[in-house]
């Protein structure tokens, strides 16, 4: 991730509009929210494309930390690019309710009434950003009457719940996120922030510990627990960290315990997962194995699944290629694009009692909320409590945006 930016003033006056304050080589979004923050900048539009040069996944925006200025005062906020409607819900869990832009003359006319001396900011990455600078070099000049005409209606706020009535719990939803420091290959965490919302959106209370390498590993009172992507080399130090305590791994799985495990520990939970001749012990909790191909497997994969009318969308990238044992039950029982565990059986993924294994990049979760909703839910029927059960069916939230991001990833299928 090294995308270009162009951070912009926009006072909307024709003087303004004639002279882009600060124009920046390539940096880093994080940096850029970083500024932005710094400047108590609150006028923004974000630009994401996928295009060859840009790599077509973009789930890095998820360790985008865009919560920085979520609570920015006035903040107004905007989504453009090919991958708009990601940066649409990247920002929604963020806590920043962003219109949809297809070109930046529709976000500025939409601040033209702002003051004079505010600043609007504009951030892109790599192939966003040339036609960003030409845009607005051609706006040089024009008036805020011209642009106010192209302008699109603000996001009201309405994306985001308010006034929530908390639930009550006998204790908070404990969600572990396993490994961060080792397993976040494509913006997985992207999954914690997607449970942790979900469940703040409903009032139920919620924590999230991070469990580091080297720290001893508590299951204790645990609901969810997420492990994310991570490359062979990463993926064997986890091994050899987790393997010690395979046993709570185990007795927690057994009893039913919700765990989404993303590609390469969906690998690590299997018995082993073999690199040529060397063997990578798994922690043996499902009934799979993995081995190692010669070439990767990488690209945008959609599956059919029973756990929603939809298919399910990601992005994979894996050298491994998981079989399933016969008595094992596939996540994905049938693969549309994409090669999902091994390119050979239609299956994708796996589902073992609360244990969801999958290939799915992406982040998995904020594109396919039922999937989210389902660990949540299951999760909360684990803990069979009257407070716990009076939850469930989960109360339904507005998911236009995840679903409109839905729709544009099945729309990028061949
Ligand atoms: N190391 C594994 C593989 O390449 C997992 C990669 C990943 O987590 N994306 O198969």
């Amino acid at each position: 991730m090294c995308p270009p930016v162009v951070v912009w003033g926009a006072g909307i006056s024709p003087a303004a509009l004639s002279r882009p304050t600060w124009l920046r080589i390539p940096w880093g979004f994080d940096r850029q929210i970083q500024s932005i923050k710094t400047a108590g900048g609150r006028l923004c539009a974000f630009f994401l494309n996928d295009n060859d040069a840009d790599g077509h996944d973009v789930s890095w925006i998820y360790d985008v930390d865009f919560e920085r200025i979520a609570d920015t005062p006035g903040l107004v906020a905007f989504a453009g690019g090919t991958r708009a409607h990601d940066m649409q819900v990247r920002l929604k869990y963020a806590g920043i309710d962003a219109a949809i832009i297809s070109d930046v003359a529709q976000a500025i006319g939409a601040v033209a009434d702002e003051a004079a001396d505010d600043t609007f900011y504009a951030v892109a990455n790599y192939t966003a950003f040339p036609p960003l600078v030409k845009e607005l070099d051609g706006l040089k000049g024009a008036t805020a009457d011209a642009v106010a005409g192209r302008a699109v209606a603000r996001a009201d706020g309405s994306a985001l719940p308010v006034g929530i009535a908390p639930v009550e719990l006998s204790r908070p939803l404990r969600i572990v996120y396993l490994y961060p420091d080792a397993l976040n290959l494509y913006g997985d965490g992207g999954n914690v922030i997607a449970l942790e919302r979900r469940c703040a959106w409903r009032g139920i209370p919620v924590r999230v510990d991070e469990v580091r390498m080297g720290e001893s590993l508590d299951l204790t009172d645990t609901d969810i627990v997420m492990m994310g992507g991570g490359s062979d080399r990463d993926q064997l130090a986890v091994a050899h960290e987790l393997l010690a305590q395979k046993d709570k791994v185990a007795s927690y799985v057994e009893d039913g315990g919700s765990l989404l495990a993303i590609c390469g520990s969906y690998q690590l939970l299997g018995r082993s997962y073999y690199m040529g001749e060397d063997r990578i012990e798994g922690l043996g909790v499902i009934a799979a194995e993995t081995v190692r191909g010669s070439d990767r497997l990488i690209g945008n994969v959609a599956v059919k699944t029973d756990l929603a009318p939809e298919p399910f969308v990601g992005f994979e990238n894996h050298g491994g290629r998981t079989l399933l044992d016969a008595e094992a039950t596939p996540l994905g029982t049938s693969v549309i694009t994409g090669t999902g565990n091994n390119g050979d059986d239609g299956f994708e993924g796996l589902i073992y009692k609360g244990v969801i294994g999958t290939y799915l990049h992406g982040p998995a979760l904020p594109k396919n909320p039922e999937l989210a909703d389902w660990l949540i839910a299951h999760a909360l029927e684990r803990r069979g409590d009257a407070q716990a059960t009076a939850l469930l069916p989960l109360t339904p939230l507005d998911d236009t945006y995840e679903h409109a991001a839905h729709d544009a990833a099945m729309k990028l299928l061949p």
